[in-house]
């Protein structure tokens, strides 16, 4: 009978390592580095985080989302949920490990689809943690609904010639290159006439137009979120990355990883909220005790701390079924599952907290408004909310084979004529009780 929620000894050792490790060493950098922590030019952060990389490396933990062939430990998801959900709660500690998003799922889908020249030219470096990379896909006009996009690439001789609009292009003032999702055939269905580009950040034709900022805890003041415009901008034909018309493919690669990741993190941020909730319940006094001796506070704490075990054990089920399949495309209810639960808890959670902590609580002394703000990007980013909700039902519609037995929604007479039949005996026996 194979149902375990145990860690291996030796696995926890690591786990161990892991958790004393970012508490003391890089979880106080985010109170001291304010840059940010994409920004691979920053001497001063880099002075603090090159250090700690190697420490990680020595240790063997190093960029432990890739198969030993990239360099990483190839852990498999549920690994990587227990090391993420303590990695979550430091904005600087993914760096640290080697496994930041977007520089991620960039490098997974590199991996995966670049050719050997585009292996070593970008992912390389950015596996080395030496460069910064960019996703380029949502556009003003269009983000739920990528059939939407209209920036394009024209093939011109040995290059292509990308032109239109891209925003929320996160970290673009820091990359050395971005992959950029375009239409190359406008002719098909857009689900096989668009292309991903690796795209050089010094290409000619890159004009950032603004930086848009997200007010959440982990990023900087200045806004890293690119509203790009591509103006005519050239890439050699190799610089195609994938098929051409193959960009939902690779995208849905990305995304799957991504989400779940991001799920994983979140544990760890919902879990620092629930800390600090439990602080406050047990060190601020009252006329009568403590805020925690409080029914109406003692319920926000249980229904925490029921709703983050709950999102903890879907998450771990999610990471158990991808390494069991092997495919994310199999997996896609389970992971648009996480990413629909993900919002709530996170804004639910911290809204309790902030609550608990009263004015200092709403203040920028605390850190709670950019938490729930990041909360509400969990439920946009990666897709909204109510489209992974369609998925899921479509997906359990699919799927769901009527049971001879289960309570029908048809047919109810019938079948309830043919259930006092079968146990007329015992009716019988209740009718003579009465
Ligand atoms: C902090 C942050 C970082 C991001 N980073 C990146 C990045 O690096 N690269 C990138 O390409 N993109 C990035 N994005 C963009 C993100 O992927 C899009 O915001 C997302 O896909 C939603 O697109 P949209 O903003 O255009 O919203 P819209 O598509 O306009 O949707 C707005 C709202 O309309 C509703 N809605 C839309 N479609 C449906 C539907 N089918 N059914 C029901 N309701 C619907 C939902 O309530 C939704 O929230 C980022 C976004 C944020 C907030």
């Amino acid at each position: 009978m194979a149902w375990d929620f145990e860690t291996e000894p030796e696995f926890q050792q690591e786990l161990d390592w892991i958790d004393g490790f970012v508490r003391n060493e890089v979880e106080p950098l985010d109170l001291v580095l304010v840059g940010s922590q994409y920004d691979k030019r920053d001497e001063h952060a880099m002075a603090a985080i090159r250090p700690l990389q190697d420490a990680v490396r020595a240790r063997g933990l190093w960029a432990c989302h890739l198969g030993p062939e990239l360099g990483g430990k190839g852990y498999g998801q549920v690994k990587l949920a227990l090391m993420n959900e303590i990695l979550g709660r430091s904005r600087w500690a993914p760096s640290v490990f080697g496994c930041q998003p977007p520089d991620s799922g960039n490098a997974e889908i590199l991996a995966h689809f670049g050719t050997p020249a585009q292996k070593e030219r970008y992912l390389q470096p950015l596996l080395d943690g030496e460069i910064a990379s960019c996703y380029s896909m949502t556009e003003p006009h269009a983000g739920a609904d990528p059939t939407l996009f209209t920036t394009r690439a024209v093939r011109d001789g040995d290059e292509w010639v990308i032109t239109g609009e891209k925003w929320f292009s996160s970290n673009a003032r820091y990359a050395t290159f971005l992959i950029v999702m375009v239409v190359t055939n406008p002719d098909v269905d857009p689900y096989k006439g668009m292309s991903m580009f690796i795209v050089p950040a010094d290409a000619p034709g890159i004009e950032i137009v603004r930086n848009i900022a997200v007010p959440m805890h982990t990023e900087t003041a200045e806004g890293d979120h690119a509203y790009i415009r591509y103006h005519d901008v050239r890439v050699p034909a190799d610089h195609l990355l994938g098929d051409e018309g193959g960009a939902f493919v690779i995208a849905q690669t990305r995304l799957g990883g991504g989400r779940i990741h991001h799920a994983m993190r979140t544990i760890a941020e919902v879990g620092k909220a629930f800390d600090m909730m439990c602080e406050r319940a047990l060190s601020r006094q009252t006329r009568t005790g403590t805020l925690g001796s409080l029914q109406m506070v003692q319920e926000r704490i249980a229904d925490s701390w029921i709703e983050i075990q709950q999102f903890r054990l879907l998450v771990l089920h999610a990471a158990w079924m991808i390494d069991r399949h092997q495919d994310y495309k199999k997996v896609r209810k389970h992971i648009a599952a996480v990413k629909v639960a993900m919002p709530k808890v996170y804004h639910d959670v911290v809204q309790r907290a902030m609550h608990l902590h009263g004015a200092i609580g709403v203040s920028n002394e605390m850190p709670f408004n950019g938490m729930m703000v990041a909360a509400e990007v969990m439920g946009i980013a990666d897709g909204p909310t109510e489209v992974h909700k369609v998925t899921i039902a479509r997906q359990v519609l699919r799927d769901y084979k009527p049971a001879p037995t289960v309570w029908p929604s048809q047919h109810l007479p019938a079948r309830e004529a043919a259930a006092r039949e079968k146990y007329a005996h015992l009716l019988e026996h209740e009718v003579g009780n009465q």
